[in-house]
Formats: C-alpha cells, structure tokens, sequence
C-alpha cells in the first residue's frame, strides 16, 4: 500500500543541497514494513512562510529496494531505495496543498484534522486509500518538477574523473553537478587528495582484491585494477569516507552500477534487483548495523 511521509524541510533541503538522493531514511520500522516494492512513498514538507507553513508535495518515490544504514548513520536505521525513471521530485515553489492534504482519508483512519496539525500527524507515516492515491497522482501532473533533483552528474562519470586527475574532478562538477549547493560543490572539487589517499589506503587493507569474489588482478595480471565504489554514491550526498567505500573488482563494479543494486549494513551484503544477494567475503573496515 503506498504510503505517505512528512518531510523535516531542512533534512529535504539537506538532501538537495548534498545531490538528490532519491531515497528516505527513518528511525520507524514502518518505512520497511507499511510499504513493498513497487508501491509509491509520497513525501511532503512544511515550508515556513511569512503567511504560516505552507504544505507541498516534495516527492513521490517508487520503492525499489529496503536497506538498513550503517551503524553511525545519523538520519534513521531504515532506508528505502528509489526506481529514479519511476519518481520524482517536486519543486517546492508550488501551492499549498494543504487543503488536499485534509482531504486525504488514509488508511486504517484519517489522522489528520487541522491543518496546523498536518506536520505533526505525519510524523507518524500513514497508509494511504485507493482513492487518496488517485487523487495524488492527479494532483502530481501538474506539478512542476524540482530542477535541482535531476542537475546531477552520473557516479560512473564522477568516479572515471577521480582516476583521471583532480583537474577532471573539478571540470565534471562544474559541468555536470549543478543541482548540489555551492558548499558542496567545492567539497568535491577539493576532495581529490583525501579521496586518493582512501583508495590507497582501501588497496593496502586488500592488497587490491575484490570485497565481493575476493579476485586478485594483481596477482594473475600484474596490474591494479580493482576500484573504490561509494556505497551511497558521492554525487547523490554520500561522504568521501572510508566507511562509505568498498573495493571491487571491474566486472562487480560495472554489475553493481548496472543494476543499481544497493548494499545492506545490517547484512553486509549487496541486493540485486533479481534479489540475488552477495556477502562480502573480505571485510576489515566495515561494522555491521547490529
Ligand atoms: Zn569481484
Ligand atoms: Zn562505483
């Protein structure tokens, strides 16, 4: 059933600001349990305006995949992957949608009766009807999209530009990654040192093998060919951090961006969208969520 989330607007400013993660993270169970694959999460937020809160419709996200997040993740253990071709998000700008929001008839019962009260009733998430999804999905169509969602540079791109030189890092941001705030920006332009200086460190701890098959390029060709991959992707506000990386071999690497498969903290393993699922079968630097 799909369901329907209040957005903190300074976590949702957050998240644009950082690169569109196109994912929700939560301390409540029900965000894995209230809502399955396929089914649409609809997220709104409270932005604070000179005549009172206005509410809007920030994004409706297609769940794609459900993943616990590591064990120092600050914004919720539980977290829901979106299918990007089949979400969106709205840009802010919009109306106040808070007469359509007491609308809604949820499900088992409405929560919502005050429009002052939208905010806090929804900190709860709440399955929606039928028929209130209908009505969102007609309301969405008209709604404008969030052009900052969508001015993102591609991760395999970024990656590519990290192993070129830090004059290519600089260009691909510039270029391609306008949606992310200034600050942002220039933390990834000036992040080539440090980030070379992990993936040193990641092919010592390893002696470059695969975390995932544990395939050694050095030792049969002679050549380091495996790379660091960021688990939440660095274009999309992942930390340039050591607990955020793993080392692959190539045929992992370009499987796991191919497919989009997302990694599990609780499990350490990476799920599939086949549902296959992989352990890591090295692992010196990874703490599992417990
Ligand atoms: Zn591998
Ligand atoms: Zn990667």
């Amino acid at each position: 059933m799909d369901l329907m989330a209040y957005w903190r607007w300074d976590n949702y400013v957050r998240d644009l600001d950082e690169g569109a993660g196109f994912n929700f993270n939560s301390n409540q169970s029900r965000l894995h349990s209230a809502i399955g694959l396929g089914e649409r999460l609809w997220l709104i937020s409270g932005k604070r305006e000179k005549m009172g809160v206005k509410y809007v419709l920030v994004a409706c996200l297609q769940i794609a995949a459900k993943t616990y997040n590591s064990p120092d993740y600050k914004y919720g253990r539980y977290r829901v992957w979106a299918d990007i071709r089949h979400s969106a998000y709205y840009s802010a700008d919009g109306p106040d949608l808070g007469n359509l929001f007491l609308n809604l008839e949820f499900q088992p019962k409405k929560p919502v009766q005050r429009k002052e009260q939208i905010g806090q009733s929804l900190q709860t998430m709440r399955n929606l009807s039928e028929q209130d999804v209908t009505l969102l999905v007609a309301w969405a169509k008209g709604l404008k999209l969030e052009s900052r969602a969508y001015q993102i540079a591609d991760e395999v791109m970024l990656e590519k530009s990290y192993e070129n030189g830090e004059n290519f890092v600089k260009e691909t941001v510039a270029e391609y990654h306008s949606g992310v705030s200034s600050q942002r920006k220039l933390l990834l332009q000036h992040s080539y040192p440090r980030n070379r200086a992990l993936v040193g460190q990641l092919h010592k701890l390893y002696n470059g093998r695969c975390q995932l098959c544990g395939f050694d390029p050095e030792l049969l060709y002679g050549v380091r060919a495996s790379s660091s991959h960021h688990i939440i992707y660095l274009s999309r506000g992942g930390n340039d951090a050591i607990e955020n990386l793993l080392l692959v071999c190539p045929n992992h690497h370009e499987i796991i961006h191919a497919t989009k498969a997302v990694f599990d903290f609780k499990s350490l393993c990476y799920i599939f969208p086949n549902t296959r699922t992989e352990p890591l079968v090295l692992n010196h630097h990874l703490n599992a969520l417990q």
